[in-house]
């Protein structure tokens, strides 16, 4: 009989859910733009049962992670955020050994080995630079949706540099640069190249090993991605599943431990 699991990943900004057969074939994954204290969590398990045509009770087991996890009180097991990303990063790169997590509101840096184990990681959780949240406000200035991002820095020759790396100074910098009447393409690769150059250098504190690749929202955006390449000087690795990266690794958890119980059991 076939073992269905769910991972639920409950973000500040985005709640994001998989549902796993037999602890490795995806069957159905999704993502809304609603976090923690939101209906977001609850929106993730009815669609995805929705969408795999699965009725609660065929769910073996259920992890939930992220930074809203301790307010779901519907879940086997809670995890943190950091042993589930390694776990899905681990699936979806099996060679990464720097993980470069870019989320809503935190940057985070870990290194695994070869079994996908965290051993050791950097975290910026105090600034808004660096994360999403940077790229929100930058977005929201130039009339964009963060989705637009990449598609501007791509039309940028050089990037405009942005000195300041606080959000705030650096929102009061944008708006002059726009009165000044500077290029958006270029405005937009500097904004890519802040973020890189912040969550770079928390890369290099830590030590980077190859592979690399990225997890978390902020990885859909090539500008970034690439910035990133470019600031370290090495391949970024990126799956069109990386924002799903945690809830992956909480749905092989789930797996994990449903197999265990059935056999302890
Ligand atoms: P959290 O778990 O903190 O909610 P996620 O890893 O889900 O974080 O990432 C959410 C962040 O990713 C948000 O700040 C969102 O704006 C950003 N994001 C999502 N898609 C894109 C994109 N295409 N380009 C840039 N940023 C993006």
């Amino acid at each position: 009989m076939s073992c269905y699991v769910m991972g639920i990943d409950i973000g500040s900004t985005t709640s994001k859910g998989v549902v796993l057969k037999d602890g490795s074939e995806i069957v159905s994954t999704y993502l809304i733009h609603a976090g923690t204290g939101t209906k977001g969590p609850a929106t993730v398990k009815e669609e995805l049962l929705k969408s795999s045509g699965l009725k609660e009770d065929d769910i073996a087991y259920t992890v939930v992670t992220g930074y809203g996890r301790k307010t779901y009180a519907e879940a086997d097991a809670q995890l943190s955020e950091l042993s589930c990303h390694a776990k899905g990063a681990h699936y979806l790169f099996p060679e990464a050994r720097t993980v470069i997590d870019i989320g809503g509101q935190d940057a985070k840096v870990m290194k695994l080995d070869g079994e996908g184990r965290m051993t050791a990681f950097l975290m910026n959780d105090k600034c808004a630079a660096g994360t999403g949240r940077f790229l929100e406000v930058m977005a929201a200035i130039l009339q964009l949706d963060v989705s637009q991002l990449e598609e501007e820095a791509a039309k940028a020759g050089e990037a405009l540099k942005i000195s300041s790396t606080c959000t705030v100074f650096a929102e009061s910098e944008v708006i002059s640069q726009l009165s000044n009447g500077a290029d958006i393409p270029a405005l937009v690769k500097g904004i890519c190249k802040s973020v890189a150059s912040r969550v770079g250098a928390l890369a290099k504190r830590i030590g980077i090993e190859e592979k690399v690749c990225m997890s978390g929202g902020v990885a859909n955006n090539g500008g970034v991605r690439d910035a990133l390449a470019e600031e370290l000087g090495k391949e970024i690795g990126y799956s069109p599943l990386a924002q799903l990266t945690g809830a992956l690794g909480a749905a092989i958890y789930a797996y994990e431990r449903a197999t265990k119980e059935r056999k302890d059991g």
